[in-house]
């Protein structure tokens, strides 16, 4: 609950309906997770060949970056650091189908063993056009690692089955742990639902300050 964490003084405590997991819960999941990746790769010949390379882990800028880097450093392997970042068309609090890629990895993948670090899987049309780009440079292997799932907001029919997720939740728009709205909330270390009225109509908009002030505008 709201009781449970701190909110930094530049924001109204009003902005977020409910915190669903305080920092506290994701450390221990992610713990979790890194263990679960862990195994799952146990006595793999990552890389192929004998070569024994670091599994390739990609982290989704900018969203996954909070996730990512607490993941990587609870695996029992090690992981070459990889980014890749992408846009949906449309802002506001949803994605439409339209996806692009604005930055694309620099390296090779083909015979890697590829993970894909994503923040959250909502309708899934960044994920699937993601993966079928990694799936055509011919990796070893490409499995998902979310931390959150929209459920019942993923379309079937994209086929997406993550491999490992870190909570399922409700179709409502979340915020902290690295998801933004408008680039800001990211750095909050738990993670809540935004509250409506704050990406709402154009007049009750919060004002937003960097490191002071509060509140409603
Ligand atoms: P999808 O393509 O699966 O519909 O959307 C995936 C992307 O939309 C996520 O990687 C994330 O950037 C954004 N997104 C979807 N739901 C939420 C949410 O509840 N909060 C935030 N901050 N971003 C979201
Ligand atoms: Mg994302
Ligand atoms: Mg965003």
């Amino acid at each position: 609950t709201k009781e449970d964490v701190e909110f930094p003084p530049s924001m109204n405590p009003d902005e977020i309906d409910e915190v669903l997991f305080t920092k506290e819960m994701i450390a221990s999941r992610v713990r979790e997770l890194g263990a679960e990746i862990s195994e799952s790769y146990r006595g793999d010949d990552v890389g192929g060949g004998g070569l024994r390379l670091p599994l390739v882990v990609i982290c989704t800028l900018k969203g996954a970056a909070a996730f990512f880097a607490d993941l990587v450093r609870s695996l029992s392997c090690d992981s070459q650091w990889e980014f890749m970042a992408f846009s949906s068309y449309g802002g506001g609090t949803t994605s439409t189908g339209a996806v692009q890629t604005v930055l694309d990895l620099r390296v090779d993948i083909a015979g890697r063993d590829v993970l894909v670090v994503e923040d959250i899987l909502d309708t899934g049309h960044t994920l699937r056009y993601m993966i079928n780009m990694l799936q055509a440079r011919g990796p070893k292997s490409v499995r998902t690692a979310v931390l959150l799932h929209k459920a019942e907001r993923t379309v079937a029919e994209l086929g997406l089955t993550p491999e490992f997720v870190g909570f399922v939740i409700p179709n409502e728009f979340v915020v902290g742990y690295g998801l933004d709205y408008d680039q800001k909330y990211r750095s909050l270390p738990w993670i809540g639902v935004l509250a409506p009225w704050v990406y709402g109509d154009a007049d009750s908009k919060i004002k937003y300050s960097a490191c002071g002030g509060r509140g409603k505008a």
